[in-house]
């Protein structure tokens, strides 16, 4: 279970491991910049070594930490190593709504998650960029569809307008601490 132990992180209830996933430049590192800092860059610097950032949340009176791991752009170069899935119980997986192809790779997104990290683990499908609909390659009831036969969550996002990226990370969190606090009863 990747729920957290020996940290200094004193009255944290529970700790989350949530990796982001997707192909390069569909706007990864701009939502966890966004949900973490509230901070949004459009030319985004390559990030190399960043390897999580965190944020705690209060969920049923409880604290809950959310360790969000950045694939810093792993994924341009080689394989995402398998440390990086490892441990983790909840994942937002973007495609960019203006682009066919990172959506067409979603598939082989998934099929990582469930072998490197866990068969159930717990997965937010975002359709990002949203605010560029006018350009939209992707239709939003193909992606809601194929979320609903594939068991995912989902939301298109915009990191540049903020639109659903709290909804998105707190949805998915929600889903886990649901989750891991029944498990625990
Ligand atoms: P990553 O490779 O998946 O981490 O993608 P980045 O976060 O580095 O973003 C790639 C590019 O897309 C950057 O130029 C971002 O500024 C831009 N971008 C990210 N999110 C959005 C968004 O919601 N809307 C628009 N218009 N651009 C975005």
């Amino acid at each position: 279970m990747a729920q957290w132990q020996g940290d200094s992180d004193e009255g944290i209830d529970y700790m989350f491991k949530i990796v982001m996933v997707g192909d390069s430049g569909v706007g990864k590192s701009q939502l966890l910049n966004r949900f973490v800092k509230n901070e949004f860059h459009m030319k985004s610097k390559p990030t190399i070594g960043v390897e999580f950032l965190t944020r705690t949340l209060v969920m049923d009176h409880k604290l809950v930490k959310a360790q969000i791991w950045d694939t810093a752009g792993q994924e341009r170069y080689q394989a995402i190593t398998t440390a990086y899935y490892r441990g983790a119980i909840g994942a937002l997986l973007a495609y960019d709504i203006t682009k066919q192809q990172t959506f067409d790779h979603v598939e082989k997104w998934l099929d990582e998650l469930r072998i490197h990290a866990d068969r159930n683990i717990l997965v937010m499908l975002v359709g990002n960029k949203s605010d560029l609909s006018s350009i939209r390659a992707v239709p939003v009831e193909v992606a809601r569809e194929f979320a609903q036969q594939e068991g995912l969550f989902f939301l298109e996002t915009s990191a540049l307008d903020s639109s659903n990226v709290e909804s998105a990370f707190v949805g998915l969190l929600s889903q886990v601490y649901r989750t891991v606090s029944r498990k625990q009863i």
